[in-house]
């Protein structure tokens, strides 16, 4: 699967708003948004009044780029929210949150979603006790997440366990601080998810 593989702060600066895509980073004066704040290659040219259509479409790409997420499999997730029943907006947020890439980072295993993707691609994390590379996969309620046996001994894992306690976890998670081992104790809702997007939005960009 093709990834984005610019300047990460550019996307930030298109949907003009922080879309926290680089950890730690995003929170010091070293920020792009903090210091520059205008859409990549604007700066000289007066905005344009923007479509309906093209609110629409930043809104779509703020929530794909959040999860940092191809166009093919963010449709194909857009799709599966469509399938179920409720409202498509709010499945569709659901779904995002369920990924394995994004439990990792909500756990506080890693500085950012990329971050969170890497530690699974690189086969560290297990799910329900079974090395998974897949970051993309769903997590149920009731699953449980913890660290590779072999990777318990990285220096990353040594440090986490000195940082994690300073970090909070959101009420539909667990989180054993002592072990590193973390649990779904039930799906999120849409009242879980700090989303900076709206998924209401989304549906009416794919529903033209
Ligand atoms: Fe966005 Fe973070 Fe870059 Fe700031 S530092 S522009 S929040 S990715």
């Amino acid at each position: 699967m093709g990834r984005y593989t610019a300047a990460v702060c550019r996307l930030c600066r298109r949907s003009g708003e922080k879309l926290m895509l680089k950890g730690s980073r995003c929170l010091t004066p070293k920020c792009a948004m903090d210091r520059q704040g205008k859409p990549p290659g604007q700066q000289l040219r007066r905005r344009r009044r923007v479509s309906d259509r093209g609110l629409q479409l930043r809104e779509k790409q703020k929530a794909r780029n959040t999860y940092g997420m191809m166009e093919r499999q963010f449709r194909q997730l857009f799709a599966q929210a469509e399938r179920q029943s409720g409202i498509t907006g709010e499945n569709l947020l659901v779904l995002l949150e369920r990924r394995l890439d994004n439990v990792i980072y909500r756990l506080g295993f890693a500085d950012s979603r990329s971050q969170a993707r890497q530690l699974v691609q690189h086969g560290h994390i297990m799910l329900n006790g079974r090395k998974t590379d897949i970051p993309s996969c769903l997590v149920k309620e009731g699953d449980t997440i913890n660290w590779r046996e072999g990777s318990t001994k990285t220096e990353y894992y040594k440090q986490l366990l000195q940082s994690i306690e300073s970090k909070s976890v959101l009420s539909w998670l667990s989180l054993d601080r002592q072990n590193l081992v973390g649990q779904v104790l039930s799906l999120p809702t849409s009242d879980d998810i700090d989303a900076k997007f709206e998924g209401k939005t989304i549906v009416e960009y794919y529903s033209r």
